[in-house]
Order: C-alpha cells, then structure tokens, then sequence
C-alpha cells in the first residue's frame, strides 16, 4: 500500500497540463472569470496614458511656489480649471496657475500639483501658503507600466482584480485554456438517481453530485455519465466511452476487494496501466488510478464508493491533478495550514487520517480546527456539511489533544 506522499507525487507527475496551442479558446472578457490565460497580456497603453494630477488643488510651477510661506503666500492668476476628462487649452507662465481636479491631464508648462487644502482662493487668483515639493502629486505617464510591457503571465487564473486589469487594458476577450472535461459515473448495482422511488437496499447515487459539483469548483467541466451496475460488459462500455470523451474519468465504487468490484479487471482489459491500487489513508484506502496507451489517454480515477471516502480521495488527489491539468501554473498544491485543535483527535496511527470539520480565525490571527459533531464514518455523508478543511493525523499518531496543533488542508475555493 502506497503513502498517501507518493500516490500524490505519481498522480501529479502523470498530469499532462493542457496544451497552450491546442487546448484553448477565446472568450469575452466578462466571461472569463475562473478561467486560466493561455498566452501572457502586455498592455497596448501607457499606465497612466497622460501626466495627471493626484490631488483636487493647483497646477503650477514648482519655482513659483517653492519659497512660499503662511505669511509670504505665493499670489498666482489663475488662467483654467480643468475636470477630468478635459484636456487643457493653456500653457501654465510663470506667475500662474490652473485650477486641477483629481485624475485630470496637467497642462503643459505646470510641473508640480498644490493640493487645495493649503490654498486660499480670492476669484482669479489663488494664495499658496506651503512650498510643495517638485513634482509632488503629478502621476506621470507610463510611471506604473509602460506599453509591451506584461501586465499578466499564462496560466494565472482570472478573477476580480485581474479582469479590472485587462479591461483597463482595452482586452475586450482574452485566450484561456479550455476547461479540462471530467467524465463521472457511479458503479454499484444498489444505486438509484434521485428521482427513483427507493426499494429496500437501495442506495441513492448521491457520489455523481457532489463530483459534478466539485469537478465544476475546480474549474473543469463535468461530464455526468449515469449509474453503471456492477457487470463486466456495462462497466467495460462505460469506462471505453469515459476514456475516449475525458481529460480525467472518476467513477466511484467497485474498486474494493468485494465479489462485484471489478474496475481494475475491466482498466487491465482494455490496455490500462494501473499506477496506483490502494493508499495508506483513512477514508480512502481503495483507490485506483490508471492511464492508457493512448497519446491523448486521460487519467482514471477509481474512487471508493463510500461518499465520504470519495469526496475525500477528490480533496486530497483529484482536485490538485484537475488544477495542474488546467494549465494554471501556480496555486495548484493542496492548502495545508496549522490550526489549535478544538477537541481532542484519535487516529489508529496506521493509516494517514483525514477528520473533517471547519477551520476558524479566531481573534487575533490563530486558526482554529472544529471537529464536525457526531460519527466520523466514511458512510455517515450527513455530517460533512458545513465541512470547509479536513485535519491530517500522520502514520503513528494516534493522539492529538486539545489545544494542541493539527495540520489542516483547506478544500474550498471560496472562503
Ligand atoms: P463500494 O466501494 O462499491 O464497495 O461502495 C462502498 C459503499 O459506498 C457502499 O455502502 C455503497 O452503497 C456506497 N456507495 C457506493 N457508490 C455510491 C454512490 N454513488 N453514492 C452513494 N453511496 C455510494
Ligand atoms: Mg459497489
């Protein structure tokens, strides 16, 4: 059985990012939020395009003002106002000034912006009774970025701040890396989708959703396949069309040592090269992950059927590989942080040990583990809600106390 430290270092080492030529698309910029650049940005523009002023005040010449006290104010005429968006008509003369709003071009002729606080205005002149620094409150052209220059690198991903970026760039679509697609289905003979009535045994198939889900959160596009049961041909069908239509397959289930868990037998029919078959985790243990022959083969994902266990498996392997594959060139590692456990933690120490609850900020800046109430059994799916982290017991720890530090990955996007 294989550390859950090497299944992670086989898994993203089978990842092929997409390709930067092949794998792209353009899209317009007000969609391309969570998307990843496939080419760099530069800006076409200067940033700020023109000198302009800092401050509401007087745009002047610095030798008119820089002698100029309470008492002895610098007396100037002022020839115009100009707002931003305007563009100046005068060239500022020694002895003048022109009234200047914040964002506005500076006129030619004037070098340095007084602010209006230390000014008294008497119709067309104004009295400055501070000297300014040259210069001062003036952002000159092209002082935050220059035309050509990178303004965003491949593979950064495009939230908020990088979108207000590109749009004051004038980028009205962008080139992103297209969205991997994650071909999902369910196996097990007592499985029904959520509209059929539930018969005794049955199992509602709740592992599709919460993958789809997840694939989608990840910044992927989910391919829902359907329940498959538990026979060879109806496995064999599925697993050929989820490998031909993917970038990644997770199926969920069927990948134990029980008498109808035949998706490693169906994986080595069809060519497949099964990398991984158990993992020395806790939920977890059965999984299986394969690639093909093919140039183009995707990975597989055999995810154990337990809805804990799969979620977790998906946390800890699948969304870091989904990430690399999408062409994101950082960010893509599992978050691991240290958090004060709330509650005391029991591991066997065997298996690496995922508990799953909610990491906290409490004041002032210390994260604290929550332990989600009630059982903590890979079958018991009620209670993972509200689960924002999971803490990691390593192999031969059996105890953490209260109080004491956990490692804690962090599996939401969005917090
Ligand atoms: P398996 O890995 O196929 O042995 O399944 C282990 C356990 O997980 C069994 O109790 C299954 O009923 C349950 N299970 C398997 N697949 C799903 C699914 N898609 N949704 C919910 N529970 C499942
Ligand atoms: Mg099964």
């Amino acid at each position: 059985m294989l550390s859950v430290r090497d299944t992670e270092a086989i898994i993203l080492n089978l990842v092929q990012p997409l390709d930067k030529y092949q794998d792209t698309e353009v899209v317009d910029l007000l969609t391309a939020s969570g998307r990843v650049l496939a080419t760099p940005v530069s800006s076409k523009l200067d940033f700020p395009h023109w000198d302009n002023s800092a401050m509401d005040g007087y745009a002047v010449r610095y030798k008119d003002v820089q002698d100029c006290s309470a008492e002895n104010p610098a007396v100037l005429e002022i020839v115009e106002e100009i707002p931003a968006g305007y563009q100046p008509q005068c060239t500022i003369q020694q002895g003048q000034a022109a009234r200047i709003l914040t964002g506005a071009v500076m006129p030619a002729g004037a070098d340095t912006v007084v602010m209006q606080e230390v000014t008294r205005r008497e119709e067309n002149r104004v009295f400055i009774q501070k000297p300014a620094k040259p210069q001062e409150f003036v952002r000159h052209r092209a002082s935050y970025y220059q035309a050509g220059t990178q303004l965003l690198p491949m593979g950064m991903i495009l939230n908020a701040p990088e979108i207000a970026v590109l749009a004051a760039a004038q980028c009205t679509q962008v080139q992103v890396f297209r969205r991997p697609i994650v071909a999902i289905f369910s196996t097990g003979d007592e499985l029904i989708s959520l509209d059929q009535p539930l018969q005794l045994g049955q199992i509602v198939d709740s592992n599709q959703y919460a993958l789809a889900v997840l694939v989608r959160q990840s910044g992927a596009e989910p391919l829902m396949l359907g329940i498959v049961k538990d026979e060879p041909v109806a496995l064999e069908q599925a697993v050929t069309y989820a490998i031909a239509n993917a970038d990644i397959v997770l199926s969920s289930g069927g990948v134990s040592v029980g008498d109808y868990d035949y998706v490693e037998q169906i994986l080595e029919s069809l060519g497949g090269e099964i990398h991984i078959r158990a993992v020395a985790m806790k939920p977890g243990k059965p999984l299986t992950v394969a690639t093909f022959p093919s140039p183009h083969s995707p990975l597989y994902f055999g995810l154990p059927g337990n809805p804990v266990a799969a979620l977790v498996t998906f946390w800890r392997f699948v969304q870091p590989a989904i990430k690399k594959l999408s062409g994101l060139a950082e960010g893509w590692e599992p978050r691991f942080v240290q958090a004060r456990s709330r509650h005391e933690l029991r591991s066997d120490g065997k298996r690496e040990t995922y508990l799953w609850g909610q990491i906290i900020l409490s004041s002032p800046s210390v994260y604290e583990f929550q332990l989600a109430g009630g059982s903590q059994s890979s079958g018991n799916l009620i209670n993972l809600a509200g689960t924002n982290c999971l803490a990691v017991l390593p192999v031969g720890q059996t105890l953490i106390l209260a109080g004491e530090q956990v490692v804690v990955l962090r599996i939401m996007n969005y917090e």
